[in-house]
């Protein structure tokens, strides 16, 4: 079966729509800092709005643990969701309670209603299937249809994703299409050269890719806070760099492989190793295998790729035809480590090929460095979701909506 679109759902004029979005962005307070995944939604919303539909928005935002918490409201969300579509948002108190139904009681064709963070309420993310289908019938109760188009959640079995489209008439929004059909390009039949530049925080989930793209790709370029695992599978010593003691033998079969097939894992040959994880640390830029040989000794921490290895990635995104980059290779929030980050983002935007970028700190990253969405051929609203898709692994809330 093949996923199930917009138009399977008929008519939706007069109907209640619930579109599950992915409205988790960065805040600096109650300050949107990258409204990426808003614009992303609004292609869908505003589709169901021009059917006549009364679009009742799900999302959640940050990690709030079953409870409500301010911090985690979706306010800021439903204001600038209201300035891009130029008209005003309704957000309602809590999720499935009374101010959510009083909300979607009295809605007019077109209208926009917005629900309170999903994660207020513990059945949305509970292991058991039993208390996640209470909690999607409640939401259920709310529509008469329901609209998939959180890619960054698809990969996760949760009551708002999973349940709720078997609740409901289901179908993928305009975003989860999109996604699917670049994520299907980098799959299928690449251009080649194909290279995967790998960073960012989450070392284990990453690491699981690695072994499915090996066959895949031609070139892996491994940055951020999984390159000191590998390097500690070189043997070298990492100070306090992130490393995954119980993943340095994984990484050293990963190398053996790479080798055996052909295809390049490309390590950084220099690192700028900080005193300490902030931003006004004291940091030298020093080869990979000398990390501890610092002032800083193994105090030390690698926090970004040194300028030969940003030098050395770029040549290799330049001489490429595919590019898909999930990870920034260093702290890039804070300016001194941001320079790896950006060189490849440049690189990314100089190359003639299809360049995507995926994940939500790197969409954010390559935003706050000033680059526009137009300078990639494609930004991926979700990190976890693009990387499970690659490593072929069966995405929950896409085979809710028909995908096989
Ligand atoms: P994405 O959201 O794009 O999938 P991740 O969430 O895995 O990316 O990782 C993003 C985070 O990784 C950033 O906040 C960045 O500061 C952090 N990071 C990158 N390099 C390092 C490093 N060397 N040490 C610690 N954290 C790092
Ligand atoms: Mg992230």
């Amino acid at each position: 079966m093949t996923l199930r679109t917009l138009n399977s759902l008929g008519d939706l004029r007069g109907k209640k729509v619930l579109v599950r979005c992915d409205l988790n962005v960065p805040l600096d307070g109650a300050h949107i800092t990258d409204d990426g995944r808003i614009r992303a939604s609004l292609p869908t919303i505003s589709r169901l709005r021009d059917a006549g539909a009364r679009v009742i928005i799900i999302s959640h935002l940050g990690r709030p643990e079953g409870t409500p918490e301010d911090r985690f409201s979706l306010a800021p969300a439903a204001t600038r969701l209201g300035e891009l579509l130029g008209e005003s948002v309704v957000l309602a108190a809590d999720t499935v309670g009374e101010s959510a139904r009083a909300a979607t009681a009295c809605m007019g064709d077109g209208d926009v209603v917005m629900l309170e963070n999903v994660r207020f309420n513990a059945g949305e993310t509970a292991k058991g299937q039993a208390e996640r289908e209470v909690f999607a019938a409640e939401l259920a109760a709310l529509g008469d249809a329901f609209v998939s188009d959180g890619f960054g959640v698809v990969h996760r079995k949760q009551a708002s994703v999973y349940e709720l489209a078997r609740d409901l008439p289901s179908a993928a929004g305009l975003l989860i299409e999109k996604e699917l059909s670049v994520l299907e390009r980098l799959t299928s039949s690449p251009d080649r050269p194909y290279t995967v530049v790998l960073g960012g925080s989450k070392v284990s989930d990453k690491l699981g890719v690695i072994s499915h793209l090996l066959p895949r790709v031609d070139t892996i370029l491994i940055g951020g806070g999984m390159l000191y695992t590998f390097l500690a599978a070189q043997g070298y010593s990492v100070g306090s760099s992130l490393l995954e003691v119980d993943q340095i033998e994984t990484c050293r079969s990963y190398l053996a492989e790479a080798k055996e097939l052909g295809v390049a894992i490309v390590l950084p040959e220099d690192i700028v190793v900080a005193s300490r994880f902030s931003a006004d640390a004291d940091f030298v830029v020093v080869p990979a295998d000398r990390i501890e040989e610092t002032p800083f000794g193994h105090t030390g921490i690698g926090l970004d790729i040194g300028p030969a290895a940003a030098e050395t990635f770029t040549a290799h995104i330049a001489a490429s035809k595919t590019v898909f980059w999930n990870g920034p290779a260093g702290v890039f929030e804070m300016p001194a480590f941001a320079n790896g980050t950006l060189r490849i983002a440049t690189a990314l935007a100089n190359m003639s090929g299809f360049s995507v970028v995926g994940g939500g700190d790197s969409a954010a990253a390559v935003r706050t460095l000033g680059f526009a969405d137009s300078d990639f051929g494609h930004i991926a609203t979700g990190g976890g979701a693009s990387l499970e898709f690659l490593e072929g692994k069966k995405l929950p809330g896409l085979e809710a909506l028909g995908w096989q």
